[in-house]
């Protein structure tokens, strides 16, 4: 550990106890594994201690402890990020929001849910879809705190039609490193109110604060929702596809693309069939709309739309047995390919119109540095997540394609007009992909928010902006 901070020590664990109860506080045993990792394989960290704080209040009294102590603080919400982002790095303590777990209030007349940030996200979802609203954010990963979706600006299916995290978000309270409690927006639709500090922490990886609630934009319900599965004879007329479906007029909830590989991959890891399997590349798309008749006529454009630009068929799935064959599959292809493998991932997004490109060229990669490459994505908002896959490689042989094929990549994603991160975030792992990517000017901006925010520097350092004096 740098010498800027300090291990935590007995009398450090003891305050954690004092705050938070010895029952919500960890600092040793076989538990303590969970928590030194997130789902990027290759970063890891052990803390000295967990600790499950109940309340804002809480949160100030540990931040303030270790902000005096110089002692990091790592914020996790469920662990399920793909950056390393939750990992404490340095050691010291993380902070786990899992016990602030409550929806305080769904607010009907304002359209709003004002839950606590440890709360999961299929939580909200069934919570708000009880009562016939819709919380449009739909990342693939539904036991992730809403937490840690607002802290990495979780975007996810339906970003395409209803924006990412950043767009459904109305209010936030955050406890800053030096335990102040902010109470940032609120429930209204509007605000020019100043400087928003309140964007300053979405997507900020919890280096700026830690998030102890949200008030969320609520929609309502879509009442009707139908799918469509649409095989082509390439991946590249697949993606060619999407701008005639975006110029139908229609705005489809979601549009997806993957291959074959991928689908087989879902299917075995599944257990189960998917709808179609002869064609090398797929549209998954989802339509919603409040009335059969305005689903049905979107579908007839939309499927229209594909048929031109050469897709070999539209087959429609609308029962939800049919819809779930579809969506099941899509939200298993992550979890398909990591299962048995050891994989990279590459999160980066480009202009809908050069994903095709950048698809392509994945092939190349691939080629050039004898890897296997498999991708899927949000072909509507131009971000692929796109895999290098170890299968049986060496670990000579991975440490040395590996960075090869990556640099490969978001040397591209860059030429293309994009950005290192469409939605998981830098964390560790895509920092020095980072640094090529912004100017120094905004680097070294980000360092200076990073220190006014966080004076002492305990909040998640190292990750996002690189460690001050480093
Ligand atoms: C199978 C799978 C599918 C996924 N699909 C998607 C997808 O479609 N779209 C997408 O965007 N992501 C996806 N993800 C990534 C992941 O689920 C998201 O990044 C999610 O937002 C992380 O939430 P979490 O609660 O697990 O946060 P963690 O992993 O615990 O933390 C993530 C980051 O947020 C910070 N953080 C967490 N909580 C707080 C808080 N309360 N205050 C301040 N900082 C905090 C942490 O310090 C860390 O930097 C997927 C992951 C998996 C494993």
């Amino acid at each position: 550990m740098p010498g800027k901070f300090d291990r935590p020590n007995e009398n450090d664990i003891r305050f954690l106890q004092e705050i938070c109860g010895e029952k919500d506080v960890i600092s040793s045993g076989p538990l303590m594994d969970d928590y030194a990792r997130d789902e990027m394989p290759w970063v890891k960290g052990y803390p000295a201690a967990v600790v499950f704080p109940e309340s804002a209040q809480e949160v100030s009294e540990i931040l303030k402890h270790a902000s005096a102590r110089r002692i990091p603080v790592t914020t996790r919400g469920s662990g399920t990020g793909l950056c390393g982002g939750a990992v404490p790095t340095l050691g010291g303590i993380v902070l786990c929001t899992t016990k602030m777990n409550r929806i305080l209030e769904i607010d009907s007349s304002n359209f709003t849910a004002t839950v606590e940030a440890g709360v999961l996200l299929t939580t909200i979802h069934q919570a708000v879809e009880a009562r016939g609203f819709f919380y449009a954010p739909d990342p693939g990963e539904k036991t992730a705190t809403i937490g840690g979706n607002i802290a990495t600006n979780a975007g996810g299916m339906r970003a395409i039609k209803y924006g990412v995290t950043r767009d459904n978000i109305r209010g936030l309270q955050v406890v800053l490193s030096t335990g102040e409690i902010l109470n940032l927006g609120g429930k209204h639709a509007k605000n020019s109110t100043g400087y928003s500090l309140m964007n300053a922490f979405i997507g900020s990886e919890g280096t700026l604060g830690v998030v102890t609630q949200a008030t969320l934009r609520l929609l309502p319900l879509p009442k009707q929702t139908l799918s469509l599965l649409v095989p082509f004879a390439s991946l590249r007329d697949a993606i060619r596809a999407v701008p005639k479906v975006m110029e139908s007029g229609i705005l489809p909830q979601s549009i997806e693309f993957a291959e074959k590989g991928v689908i087989f991959a879902a299917e075995s890891y599944l257990g189960k069939r998917f709808p179609h399997r002869t064609a090398p590349a797929y549209l998954l798309i989802r339509l919603d709309g409040n009335s059969r008749e305005e689903v049905t006529s979107a579908m007839d454009l939309v499927g229209n739309a594909c048929l031109a630009a050469g897709a070999d068929d539209v087959l429609i799935a609308d029962t939800p047995e049919q819809q779930s064959a579809v969506w099941d599959a899509r939200g298993a292809f992550l979890a398909a390919l990591k299962s048995g493998n050891e994989v990279d991932e590459c999160d980066v997004v480009v202009p809908r119109d050069r994903i095709a490109d950048l698809v392509e060229y994945t092939k190349e990669v691939a080629e050039e540095v004898g890897v296997r490459i498999e991708s899927f994505g949000h072909a509507g908002d131009g971000n692929l997540h796109i895999y290098v896959m170890r299968d049986t490689m060496a670990q000579e042989e991975w440490e040395e394609k590996l960075p090869r094929a990556m640099d490969l990549l978001y040397e591209r994603g860059r030429e293309l007009g994009g950005m290192v991160s469409g939605e998981h975030g830098i964390g560790v792992a895509k920092r020095p992909y980072m640094e090529k990517s912004l100017s120094e000017d905004e680097i070294a901006l980000m360092a200076r928010m990073k220190s006014l925010f966080d004076p002492a520097g305990i909040l998640n350092p190292g990750k996002v902006v690189p460690l001050s004096g480093s």
